[in-house]
């Protein structure tokens, strides 16, 4: 008995009923003339080289955006792999297509876009940022793309790649955007990205605001929400609220379900709510074509091949916890009490420092060390960093990450020092367990 053996009913139960609709297209010799004892021998390999992880599942590890799938979603993902259809249009998949359509129109009304909405699935949040920003250059060509300093690092780059001007917008010490450099810029920017849960501290950056000060302008607004999307189902117990309720008011947005929606790797979204903008994606067809009934998600992606057994994987998990808050929204609600409990406990600790309070479920903060100095704060932050990955049974896995040195003296003015960067601790807490971990977690770290 492991974790998993209550599941593995139900996977030969699925296996063997698709098998029963294979058989009843005429049964064939099957291609595969494996030697068992081989490949026992290479997927238990293969199990070994697979213990070379951190404790990705285990509420010890609070380091990176790392958990594995929900079982239902990998239960789908297996079964569904087991026929391998390929999403890049109707006819690869029709299921696993229809399924995606459905997940696309609840991901939509969870945004609070209307029913025209576009979009489609993606391999993963990069590519569909791309696409979103390539539709952002093809109605706003020449000018420029702007978004913070705390934006994901890929934006920049697939600006070199849509060969579009790319601004950066400073942000302060609290990661809040400089709004008069946007309207300073306003005729030379086309595009802002606002992003909804910075991959760094997990930032909510200002939507509603931003919104304010451009629409006026016909500036367009793109979301990247693909770590923060789902919290929309837990608005109301978030600070900055307002922008989360605002999300609709973006042109497009990016939400990952392999970051907060319980997936494995290779499922990112991308919704636009003005669906006409399917025509960059085939010029020759009309409008129309892009709001009939029959969407073709192979001709609004810049991708080919997508797996349907993603579809199929999300698909499977939001019957079972739907876009709502008694369903994902418990666990994200889960993730959020976490990262306040801790941050409570860190700012009463003697020892540790809240960096800030956290906007999501990421809270980031430091080990204050005897000399109030930047090298000494990096040197100990490292320290505690490797000292919790010493033990199996009572470490703790944490991240490291790097503020200027500009913000951070801003707010904790008695350190000294002329390093570039201050690297302080940073954990995630997006997994359920760690609600329940936290007393443990800051036992270990002796907070
Ligand atoms: C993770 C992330 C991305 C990149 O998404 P991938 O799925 O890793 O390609 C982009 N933007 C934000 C805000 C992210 O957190």
């Amino acid at each position: 008995m492991n974790r998993f053996t209550p599941y593995l009913p139900i996977l030969e139960k699925a296996l063997h009923k698709l098998d029963v609709w294979r058989s009843s297209f005429g049964d064939i010799e099957t291609g595969f003339s494996t030697d068992l004892n081989q490949l026992e021998e290479i997927i238990l390999t293969l199990e070994k080289r697979l213990e070379g992880n951190y404790p990705f599942h285990h509420p010890q590890y609070a380091g990176q955006m790392l958990k594995p799938p929900h079982p239902i979603a990998w239960l789908a993902y297996l079964i569904t792999a087991t026929v391998n259809p390929n999403n890049h249009a109707l006819d690869g998949g029709p299921p696993t297509s229809e399924m995606e359509k459905e997940v696309i129109s609840d991901l939509a009304e969870m945004v609070g876009y209307g029913n025209n909405a576009l979009g489609h699935l993606t391999s993963a949040g990069t590519i569909a940022n791309l696409e979103a920003l390539f539709v952002a250059r093809e109605l706003h060509p020449g000018k420029a793309i702007a978004a913070t300093a705390n934006a994901h690092y890929t934006h920049r780059r697939m600006c070199r790649v849509l060969n579009t001007p790319f601004l950066e917008i400073p942000v302060n010490e609290r990661g809040e955007p400089d709004l008069e450099f946007i309207n300073h810029h306003h005729s030379e920017i086309g595009t802002i990205v606002v992003t909804m849960g910075t991959t760094g501290l997990g930032y909510t950056e200002p939507l509603k605001k931003i919104s304010e000060l451009t629409g006026i302008n016909g500036v367009r607004i793109h979301a990247d929400a693909a770590y923060g999307g789902f919290f929309r189902l837990i608005t109301d117990e978030l600070p900055k609220s307002s922008d989360w309720k605002s999300l609709h008011l973006a042109d497009s947005i990016v939400i990952d379900p392999h970051k907060h929606g319980l997936q494995p790797y290779g499922c990112g979204s991308v919704l636009y709510k003005d669906p006409s903008v399917g025509k960059f994606f085939k010029h020759d067809s009309p409008y129309t074509y892009f709001t009939s009934e029959e969407l073709h998600l192979g001709e609004i992606s810049l991708e080919c091949s997508r797996a349907g057994a993603s579809a199929a994987a999300f698909w499977a998990t939001l019957q079972l916890l739907p876009l709502n808050r008694n369903g994902l929204g418990s666990i994200l609600l889960k993730a959020r009490n976490a990262a306040v409990r801790f941050a409570e406990k860190v700012d009463k600790s003697p020892r540790f420092e809240l960096y800030n309070k956290p906007d999501l479920d990421i809270v980031a903060y430091f080990k204050e060390p005897h000399m109030r100095t930047l090298s000494e704060l990096n040197r100990l932050s490292k320290s505690v960093f490797e000292e919790g990955m010493k033990s199996k049974e009572n470490g703790y896995h944490l991240s490291l990450f790097k503020v200027p040195s500009a913000h951070f003296l801003k707010q904790f003015p008695h350190y000294s020092g002329e390093e570039e960067s201050v690297t302080i601790l940073r954990s995630v807490f997006m997994k359920e367990e760690h609600e329940a971990f936290i007393d443990e977690l800051a036992e270990r770290l002796g907070l």
